[in-house]
C-alpha cells in the first residue's frame, strides 16, 4: 500500500503542470480570471483541482467545480482523481453527469458536464457553493462552453472572490484572455517528440477498411515494444466495424500460421473500443498497463483526441472525419454529419503519437484533400447548432435582450430568429418573447424542448405514464443490436416489436414487454436488446418521475388507447412534420425538404405509409434519412396556428386534401 501511495505520488510528480504548481497557485490567488494553456497529458484536468484542493480552496466549506464537454471524459478523470487521492467516488471526489450524480455532501471536488453546471446556475445564480470553477478543454468551444463563459462574466462582478480558471490544449486562448479584460495566460511548459505525419497518396474509399489494414500492418511489421496503436474514428458505428474487422483479419493471418483458431488464441494484442455510449466498466479497460508482449489498440471517437490521454501511444491512424451536430438552415434543424475534421484536430490527432517518444501518424486522406477540406478550426457550435434550449435557459435566468448576451463568437442571428420561432410554435414564449407558464415548467426539465413539452402536455392528454417511458427510451442510444453475420436474424427480431403507426409506440412496446418479463436480462440478448441501454432507459425514466412528482404532477396511464399518445407526441413535433410524396419520400412541411424514412422504420409494415408523420430525429447521411417516425393525423398538426398556414401553402401547389 505504501508503495501505492509512493508510486502515485512519483507519477504525479512526473507531469509537466508539477514543475509550475507554485506558479499556477499564485497566478490563481491574485486574479479572478487565469487562462492556463497546455499539451494534451500534461496534468491540467487531473492536477490542477488537487494543487486548488491541496492549496486550501475548499477549506471554507465551498467546493471546486470542474466542467468538461463530455460525459465519458467527466466520469473517467473523476475516477482517476479518487484514485489518486485515495478515496472512493462520491466521497471528497465526485462527478455528475445528466441523470447521473456521484456527488454528496462530502464532494469537496466535482467534475461534471458543462451542461451540468448551467442547471446549477439556474437553482442558484451565484453559484455560491463553489470556491473555484475550472472550465477544462475550453478550445472545445462546446455550445454550453460558450453560453457558461457568457454568464460567467457577469457572475464574476457579484461574487468577487469566486476564482476562475479556463484551460485549453491549443495556443489559440487569447480570445478567452480578451473576453475576460486581459486576463492572464500561462502556457505549461512541455516538451512533445516529433511526429512523423504520412497522408494518403490517393483518396481513401472507405476508411473503416483502410484504417484496419494499416493497424494489422503496423501490427505484423513492427516490434510490439515500438508502442501502441490509436485510431480515430467518427461514432459507434464506425469504431465497432473496425475494431471487428481488425479481429477478424489477425485471426485470419494467425490461423494460416496455424497460431490460432479463435481470436482468444491471439496473445500478444488487445483491442478496445472506446465512445461514449460505451459502458463505464469498459471504458476505463484503455488504461490499464498490459505486460510487455501485449500491444494495445484503441478505436476511438474523438474523445480520445484531447479529452483522454492514454499513455504509450506511439502510432495514430486519423481517419480524417468526425461526427458534428450541425445547424441546418434549410429545415431550421440540427442533425448530425459526419464531416471533415479541421486542421487544429488533425494536428491534436497526430501529436497523441509524440507524448512519450517520436512516433507516427498515418492520415487517410490526401494532403490536398486537407488543404482544400479543412478548415484551419472547427466552427464553434454556437456557430453551427439549434439554439433553441440555450434562448429557453437565457430567457430563464433573465436575460431580456438574448440578442445582447456577451457571446465569445457571436451566433448567426437567423439561427437565434429560428430559436425564437421554435420556443413560440411549441408555446414556450408568447407573443412578445416573454417565457409562458409552460416555458418555464420546459425550463425545469432536463430534457430538448420538445421533450419537455410532451412530458409535460401528456399530463392534460391523460397519458404521462407513457410518455415519460418513451421520453426516457429517446434519451439513450442504440436499443437494437445488429450483429455482423446475423443481421437477418436481428431485423426480424426487432420487427416482432414493431407497432406499425409508431417508432415512438414501439419504443414503448419494448419497454413494456421488458418490464413484462421481470426486466431479464437473459430476454433482452434472446431478442437481440442491449439490456444496459434499457437498464440506463429505466434509470433514467426514475430520474424524471421524481422530477415530474417534486412538481406536484400525478401521472395517468392512456390505458389501451395508444392514439392519444400519438397526439400528444404530436404537440411538442409539429416543427417537424413531413408529408408522404412518392414512394417512401416525405415532404418537410415548413421548408419543402425531401427526406426518405430510414429503413428501420416500422411504419414500414403499413400497408401503405401514412400521409403525416412527425420524425424525431434527421439523419444526414448521402441521403436524408427520418428516424423515429409516428404517423399523425393532419388535424393535430393544424392545431398550430403556422401549420395552417403551411398545409394550406402546400395546398395551393399540392393534391392536399382532408378526409
Ligand atoms: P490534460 O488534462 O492536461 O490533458 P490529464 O490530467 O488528463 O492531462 O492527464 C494527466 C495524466 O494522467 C496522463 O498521463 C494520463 O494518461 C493520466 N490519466 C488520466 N486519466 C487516467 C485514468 N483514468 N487512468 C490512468 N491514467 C489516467
Ligand atoms: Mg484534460
Amino acid at each position: 500500500n505504501l508503495s501505492y501511495k509512493e508510486d502515485i505520488k512519483a507519477t504525479r510528480q512526473s507531469l509537466p503542470c508539477f514543475r509550475s504548481r507554485t506558479e499556477l497557485l499564485t497566478m490563481v490567488r491574485e486574479n479572478q480570471v487565469s487562462i492556463i494553456v497546455g499539451e494534451t497529458g500534461s496534468g491540467k484536468t487531473t492536477q490542477l483541482p488537487q494543487y486548488l484542493y491541496e492549496d486550501g480552496f475548499t477549506t471554507n466549506g465551498k467546493l471546486i467545480g470542474v466542467t468538461q464537454p463530455r460525459r465519458v471524459a467527466a466520469m473517467s478523470v473523476a475516477k482517476r482523481v479518487a484514485q489518486e487521492m485515495g478515496v472512493k467516488i462520491k466521497e471528497e471526489v465526485g462527478y455528475s453527469i445528466r441523470f447521473e450524480d456521484y456527488s454528496s455532501p462530502q464532494t469537496r471536488i466535482k467534475f461534471m458536464t458543462d451542461g451540468i453546471l448551467l442547471r446549477e446556475v439556474l437553482l442558484d445564480n451565484d453559484l455560491d457553493k463553489y470556491s473555484c470553477i475550472i472550465i477544462d478543454e475550453a478550445h472545445e468551444r462546446t455550445l454550453n462552453t460558450d453560453v457558461m463563459l457568457g454568464i460567467l462574466r457577469t457572475l464574476l462582478q457579484r461574487r468577487k472572490d469566486l476564482r476562475l480558471i479556463i484551460t485549453s490544449a491549443t495556443l489559440n486562448a487569447a480570445k478567452f484572455s480578451k473576453f475576460f479584460g486581459n486576463a492572464p495566460q500561462f502556457t505549461i511548459p512541455g516538451r512533445t517528440f516529433p511526429v512523423e505525419i504520412n497522408y494518403s497518396k490517393y483518396p481513401v474509399a472507405d476508411y473503416v477498411e483502410e484504417a484496419m489494414k494499416k493497424a494489422v500492418n503496423i501490427h505484423l511489421t513492427t516490434s510490439i515494444e515500438s508502442g501502441d496503436i490509436l485510431i480515430f474514428m467518427t461514432g459507434q458505428e464506425d469504431v465497432e466495424a473496425t475494431t471487428e474487422s481488425i479481429e477478424e483479419k489477425l485471426l485470419e493471418v494467425y490461423r494460416k500460421k496455424g497460431e490460432a483458431s479463435t481470436f482468444h488464441d491471439v496473445n500478444n494484442i488487445e483491442i478496445f473500443p472506446i465512445y461514449s455510449a460505451l459502458a463505464p466498466e469498459l471504458q476505463s479497460r484503455i488504461f490499464h498497463k498490459l505486460d510487455k508482449t501485449k500491444r494495445k489498440i484503441v478505436v476511438a471517437t474523438n474523445i480520445a483526441e484531447t479529452s483522454l490521454t492514454i499513455d504509450g501511444i506511439r502510432y495514430v491512424i486519423d481517419c480524417g472525419y468526425s461526427k458534428l451536430k450541425v445547424y441546418n438552415p434549410r429545415i431550421g434543424l440540427d442533425s448530425l454529419a459526419i464531416t471533415p475534421i479541421s486542421l487544429a484536430n488533425a494536428n491534436q490527432r497526430s501529436g497523441r503519437a509524440g507524448r512519450t517518444a517520436p512516433g507516427v501518424a498515418y492520415r487517410l486522406y490526401t494532403e490536398e484533400a486537407s488543404e482544400t477540406d479543412m478548415y484551419s478550426s472547427t466552427i464553434p457550435e454556437i456557430q453551427r447548432t439549434d439554439l433553441s434550449n440555450t434562448v429557453l435557459l437565457l430567457k430563464s435566468l433573465g436575460v431580456e435582450n438574448v440578442m445582447k448576451f456577451p457571446f465569445i463568437d457571436t451566433p448567426p442571428i437567423q439561427t437565434l430568429l429560428n430559436s425564437f420561432y421554435e420556443l413560440w410554435s411549441v408555446g414556450a414564449i408568447d407573443n412578445f418573447g416573454e417565457l409562458t407558464k409552460l416555458g418555464t415548467d420546459m425550463s425545469k426539465l432536463p430534457l430538448q424542448p420538445s421533450l419537455s413539452k410532451i412530458l409535460l402536455n401528456s399530463i392534460t392528454f391523460g397519458c404521462s405514464t407513457e410518455i415519460l417511458i418513451i421520453v426516457a427510451m429517446l434519451s439513450i442510444p442504440q436499443i437494437f443490436k445488429r450483429p455482423k453475420e446475423r443481421e437477418k436474424e436481428s431485423d426480424k427480431a426487432r420487427s416482432r416489436f414493431f407497432i406499425p403507426q409508431s417508432d415512438h409506440l414501439t419504443l414503448l412496446n419494448v419497454y413494456l414487454q421488458w418490464k413484462s418479463n421481470n426486466f431479464s436480462t437473459q430476454w433482452c440478448s434472446n431478442h437481440f436488446i442491449q439490456g444496459k441501454s434499457l437498464e440506463k432507459a429505466e434509470d433514467i425514466r426514475k430520474q424524471l418521475l421524481r422530477v415530474m412528482e417534486k412538481q406536484n404532477f400525478t401521472l395517468k396511464s392512456a390505458g389501451s388507447n395508444w392514439d392519444i399518445i400519438r397526439e400528444c407526441i404530436c404537440t411538442g413535433f409539429s416543427h417537424q412534420a413531413a408529408k408522404l410524396s412518392g414512394l417512401k419520400r416525405y415532404v418537410h412541411l415548413r421548408t419543402g425538404m425531401h427526406t426518405k424514412l430510414h429503413p428501420t422504420s416500422a411504419l414500414f409494415g403499413m400497408g401503405d405509409l401514412p400521409s403525416y408523420i412527425i420524425y424525431n430525429e434527421l439523419l444526414m447521411t448521402s441521403t436524408e434519412y427520418l428516424v423515429c417516425v409516428t404517423a399523425v393525423d393532419p388535424f393535430w398538426l393544424m392545431e398550430s396556428g403556422l401549420l395552417l398556414y403551411d398545409i394550406k401553402k402546400q395546398e395551393e401547389t399540392n393534391d392536399y386534401s382532408i378526409g
